[in-house]
């Protein structure tokens, strides 16, 4: 494909594709591009180059030393590394609430035993202590024998702007 600016009668230019320039001869003598302004038939390749495709790219302009700074606040593309983003629904607004809900609920109502979770736990499980709810600390390694001995227990839900 090759892009030829093109010149009517009239004066007026317009860009138009052809296959090649035999194409361009072929339709042009045959009355077949015609002006977008006037309709005129009689158009001529104008006295430009031709630019081929893919080469469309125009070269940059440059931007005075002075300008730069304002040109790139004023273009989103040239702005800085993106910040991660969300969307964050209806639902999952509710969802968050509830979430806080239910963590004021649990340390309200229940003892802080910090890393003697595991312990206590261990405790009221094997009927050492009396039941009662508790939170702490907990190691994934930890986690996992507690579970391994089929003690209950909940993560305590964490709220996203308390994960930093
Ligand atoms: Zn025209």
């Amino acid at each position: 494909m090759i892009l030829y600016t093109l010149a009517c009668d009239n004066g007026h230019t317009f860009d138009s594709w052809f296959a090649n320039s035999a194409a361009y001869d072929k339709q042009v003598k045959g009355s077949l591009v015609t002006c977008p302004v006037c309709n005129s038939a009689k158009v001529e390749k104008a006295l430009m180059a031709p630019r081929l495709s893919g080469t469309k790219k125009r070269a940059p302009v440059p931007i005075p030393a002075t300008d730069a700074p304002a040109a790139a606040a004023s273009t989103p593309a040239a702005s800085a590394t993106p910040a991660p983003v969300a969307m964050v629904s209806p639902q999952e607004r509710e969802l968050r609430a509830k979430l806080k809900e239910l963590r004021e609920h649990l340390t309200k109502n229940a003892d802080y035993v910090g890393q003697k979770f595991p312990e206590e736990a261990r405790k009221m499980h094997y009927g050492e202590i009396e039941h009662r709810s508790i939170y702490g600390e907990a190691s994934s390694d930890q986690a996992k024998e507690l579970h391994d001995e089929g003690i209950e227990f909940h993560p305590l839900p964490v709220l996203p702007d308390e994960r930093n």
